[in-house]
């Protein structure tokens, strides 16, 4: 496969999917390394590998889709903050030739959310945990309503 996020993006069972929302612009996905939990990224669905290649809809849209995913992580997780950012070009950082931002809700502590098991064990949420409350939510922030109505 020559490139891994549209390998992820056509749904190729090679790679693991963590695809929690996908639209005719953009799909969103879980790293699968994650900086932190629900450290997500949001990928261009077309093949782009600068920024300059974005569309004004494809801008506006992609953006847009960072706000409904910042309005869903406040809900689920009330981070205290987020790093919102773009890597193009290897020698910038970036690790795939296909544009993508990413978007990395900060806890303060860095411990992250966690789930207290009994009283004494704490165990952090795991991406199948994080993946399965996004794609129980995630419908219901990004819709066609949201992305029309600023
Ligand atoms: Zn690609």
């Amino acid at each position: 496969m020559d490139c891994i996020l549209c390998a992820v993006r056509d749904n190729d069972d090679r790679v693991e999917i963590l695809k929690v929302y996908e639209d005719d612009t953009c799909f969103i996905i879980l790293n699968l390394y994650p900086y932190n939990p629900a450290h997500l990224m949001i990928v261009t669905q077309r093949h782009l590998t600068k920024f300059l290649e974005l569309t004004k809809e494809e801008i506006i849209h992609i953006n847009r889709a960072i706000q409904g995913i910042q309005l869903l992580l406040d809900d689920l997780y009330n981070p205290k903050g987020y790093n919102i950012g773009l890597n193009q070009g290897r020698d910038a950082g970036g690790s795939i030739d296909h544009l993508h931002f990413h978007l990395i809700p900060r806890y303060g502590t860095e411990l992250g959310f966690i789930d207290i098991v009994g009283k004494t064990r704490v165990l952090p949420e795991g991406l199948d945990a994080v993946k399965k409350k996004l794609d129980e939510n995630i419908h219901n922030y990004l819709n066609q309503e949201f992305f029309e109505n600023f």
